[in-house]
């Protein structure tokens, strides 16, 4: 007998599941609205000029392939530090942001549990709080990291936009100096940011209990098209006083997916503690992956030193975050006018960046997940089970057949 025959089959991935249905699916019809990638206006997936630039620049260079150190290239910590910090902000001025490249986002975020999990003073306050819903690999990442797992209130079915006042009661709930999850921006999966007004009131929640705050930024640039205006939470909790945690990606905003681009860091007091913690993070990723993969930090340091293909970079992605923004226009007014679709659909409007939560809007008129299916098998139509879409996969050319498909669905 086989030393693994008692291991039952897991379950699909919830999202990349979506995928393999559409690659099975024949129809020319078809549409993608699942995975959260960036596609151009022919429903391609993108290559920065940006990128293309700064890989030709590598190639001149004939760099070679040695290992890089344990917390990855200096070069491009540096900039991803000041990319998300600010070059003003006081913390990176006085060299006491400890800080490691990681495997992309999901790495910084496992890298930060796995810190957490040895380092974080208070014992029985090993609980990290992340919204519902949330990104649904934060659960099972926190938890093998070691964590304890606790949902906030976050998305107000209702009005299809912030629960404030549940956020509010949840986190003055929370025991205090429990670890706190935020998304910097453009909430996945809901689309729904809190204004900055509500982030200076979550910050002084966090203040009064004492609670850690970790910042999950997986889309700086993409919420608003700026870079900057997207970092407003993270800069302004740093400003406070709030010694945070960090996660970064560049996979949305570079188009850096499969390079595995990112970075997690630590704000601490002095560049000694700052010295102490970059040594015990060593320690965490040296047996998980020994250093990180060369390529994409490279890439990235190229955008982020060089002024002009960062000025370059920052408006490709300012016109991936505008082309999002006139999909979300047009989809509002082919469903409310054109259409006349039963329900009420500003949300599609009002919210931010590259998710739009479009379960609940369709549930007001009676649509069942069985429907979300059937969008599937019927229309070609694919999105996660849970009625996000990504706005990314809408086009032109597609948009138009995507509403009426929604318009059949819901009448
Ligand atoms: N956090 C959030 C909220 C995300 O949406 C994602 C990507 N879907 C990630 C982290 C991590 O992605 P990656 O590991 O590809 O950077």
């Amino acid at each position: 007998v086989s030393t693994w025959s008692h291991i039952p089959a897991g379950p699909p991935d919830p999202i990349l599941g979506v995928t393999e249905a559409f690659k099975a699916d024949t129809s020319a019809k078809k549409i993608n609205l699942g995975v959260g990638a960036y596609r151009d206006e022919n429903g391609k997936p993108y290559v920065l000029p940006s990128v293309q630039k700064a890989e030709q620049i590598l190639t001149g260079k004939k760099l070679d392939k040695e290992y890089l150190p344990i917390t990855g290239l200096a070069e491009f910590t540096r900039e991803a530090v000041k990319l998300a910090y600010g070059v003003d902000s006081v913390p990176l001025k006085e060299n006491r942001i400890a800080v490691t490249q990681s495997i992309s986002g999901t790495g910084a975020l496992r890298v930060g549990g796995a810190f957490i999990a040895r380092h974080y003073p208070h014992e029985n306050r090993k609980i990290i709080y992340i919204p519902k819903p949330s990104w649904g690999n934060h659960t099972p990442v926190f938890r093998d990291s070691g964590l304890e797992v606790r949902g906030y209130r976050y998305f107000n079915k209702a009005t299809v936009g912030l629960d404030f006042a549940g956020l509010k009661e949840d986190l003055r709930a929370a025991p205090e100096r429990s670890i706190v999850l935020l998304h910097a921006c453009a909430h996945n999966p809901t689309g729904v940011d809190p204004t900055p007004e509500q982030w200076k009131e979550i910050s002084d929640i966090v203040q009064e209990k004492q609670l850690f705050p970790f910042f999950d930024m997986a889309y700086q640039g993409f919420a608003s098209g700026s870079t900057s205006r997207d970092a407003f939470a993270v800069r302004y909790f740093v400003e406070q006083g709030h010694q945070i945690a960090l996660a970064q990606s560049f996979a949305k905003n570079m188009g850096l997916y499969g390079e595995r681009v990112g970075a997690f860091s630590l704000v601490t007091a002095d560049p000694a503690e700052r010295a102490r913690v970059d040594s015990q993070i060593k320690i965490v990723v040296r047996p998980m992956y020994s250093n990180p993969p060369l390529h994409g930090a490279h890439i990235a340091a190229t955008i982020l030193s060089n002024p002009d293909i960062y000025a370059q970079w920052e408006q490709e992605v300012k016109g991936m975050a505008e082309r999002i923004i006139s999909m979300r226009d047009k989809l509002y007014n082919a469903l409310t006018h054109d259409l006349g679709t039963p329900g009420k659909w500003d949300h599609i409007k009002s919210q931010i960046g590259m998710f739009r939560q479009v379960v609940p809007a369709i549930s007001f008129t009676g649509l069942t997940a069985d429907q979300t299916k059937a969008l599937a098998e019927k229309a070609h139509v694919y999105m996660t089970a849970d009625g996000r879409i990504s706005m990314a996969g809408l086009n032109n050319s597609n948009i138009g057949y995507f509403a009426e498909s929604v318009h059949k669905a819901v009448k």
